[in-house]
């Protein structure tokens, strides 16, 4: 598919799904049809179109130097990784599997790059033999990554992840700042970068990540601009011949009541002015940004049913079949501090104008089996359908399958 980087369709940020007359839908299905095409609930389904309005969206927004990486493990389902590679300029992996499906996904090798703080024998042998790039994180892995090249006899392409002495701030995962198992700290890069050349390497890019979930503009445009800083730095005080500098992703999407879509304009301004100084001090690097959560996030839907209804001194219960054990971040259960409820809907066979307060469960046996605490919402009745948006996301594949033995929901990308 062409996609094109002007004019995309307007895109209504903190609702992309399509409506008629207030019943969501995807591919123009609603949620009943869509339960049909699954073929048991719960499962998970995912908008292309919406991925596609992300993508072209934030390509207007964006000066249009800045490349677009998709990390893959926000969303790892192999027709989501395949829809993306198309829009996207390269693929982030950080393991075995990751990597083979990029590969798969017919994006050049030389796109792909390969960070984590634990890379296996077999995942260094697999990224040189590929021509991905890896990102080293330790003095321990650039010493893995030329023994590696060697043993091949190829020159692994390589780069270096930094771990900044800043903390950025408002951020909803930190992931730099003070001791951290991710990069290698700042003031050791020199010597990181004489281990590569006494190994016969030359690191192709720098790699800064700052952090998750970032809803704050201004802490974003604080942290990119510290980050080229830091990284131009680099390459004068080393001497370094970049392809490519890595700003990592990190950028938000509104979960909860009173969170609010991220302003993109600050964060373009922001960027132009980090471009001019870029072109005047290291004119063959590119800008990288590398995202998960925001391409794919809010363009999926968790859809469980109601299993059983029941009344506890005063509580109504909703029991549904699907729970934390496929949705692990909707149930706070994933780096949430105090647990707060996605947006949710209800699908009903025979809608009411009645409302209720209700508790929504899952199945499993224990309390942290929370889908939605609390909430008012049409009166539903067994057989009717909950739907979690913003699942798209951290949603599957960072939930703990295995947890009661329950099978497997479905993934549709329509
Ligand atoms: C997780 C991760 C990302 C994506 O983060 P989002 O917050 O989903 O945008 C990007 N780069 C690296 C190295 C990551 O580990």
């Amino acid at each position: 598919m062409e996609v094109s980087k002007k004019s995309p369709p307007p895109i209504h940020h903190s609702d992309w799904h399509h409506r008629v007359e207030g019943e969501l839908r995807v591919a123009n299905k609603n949620v009943f049809e869509l339960a049909s095409i699954a073929g048991a609930t719960p499962f998970y389904v995912y908008d292309r179109a919406a991925v596609t309005h992300r993508v072209q969206a934030l390509r207007q927004a964006l000066p249009e130097q800045v490349q677009l990486h998709y990390a893959i493990k926000a969303n790892p389902m192999p027709a989501v990784v395949n829809h993306l590679a198309r829009l996207v300029d390269g693929l982030d992996v950080a393991s075995h599997k990751e990597l083979l499906s990029a590969l798969s996904s017919g994006i050049a090798p030389q796109e792909i790059s390969f960070a984590g703080p634990g890379k296996s024998p077999v995942e260094f042998e697999a990224a040189a033999a590929a021509g991905i790039t890896l990102i080293a994180e330790s003095m321990a892995q650039i010493e893995s990554v030329a023994e590696v090249g060697n043993r091949l006899k190829v020159t692994p392409r390589i780069a270096l992840r930094v771990n900044p002495a800043f903390e950025l701030k408002s951020s909803g995962m930190r992931m730099t700042g003070g001791a951290k198992p991710f990069g290698i700290d700042d003031e050791q890069i020199p010597a990181a970068v004489r281990l590569c050349r006494s190994l016969g390497l030359e690191p192709e890019g720098l790699h800064l990540f700052t952090g998750s979930q970032n809803l704050n503009a201004d802490a974003i445009c604080e942290a990119h601009s510290r980050v080229i800083d830091l990284a131009l730095e680099l390459v004068e005080q080393l001497n370094l011949k970049l392809r490519f500098i890595n700003i990592g992703g990190g950028l938000g999407i509104p979960y909860f009541p009173g969170e609010h879509p991220l302003r993109l304009s600050p964060i373009a301004e922001n960027l132009t002015g980090l471009l001019k100084k870029m072109s005047e001090r290291c004119p063959d690097t590119h800008l990288v940004m590398e995202m998960g959560r925001y391409l794919v996030g809010e363009a999926g839907l968790y859809v469980c049913r109601i299993l059983e209804k029941k009344v506890s001194r005063g509580t109504t219960y909703l029991v549904t079949d699907g729970g934390l054990h496929h949705h692990l971040s909707n149930s706070g259960n994933f780096g949430q501090v105090i647990r707060k409820n996605y947006p949710v809907e209800i699908a009903c066979t025979n809608p009411s104008e009645t409302k209720e307060q209700v508790t929504i469960v899952g199945p499993l046996c224990t309390p942290l089996d929370i889908v939605a605490e609390k909430v008012i919402l049409p009166a539903a009745e067994v057989g009717d359908l909950v739907i979690i948006r913003q699942s798209g996301a951290y949603g599957l594949s960072a939930s703990p399958l295995g947890f009661l033995s329950h099978p497997q929901p479905q993934e549709i990308l329509l």
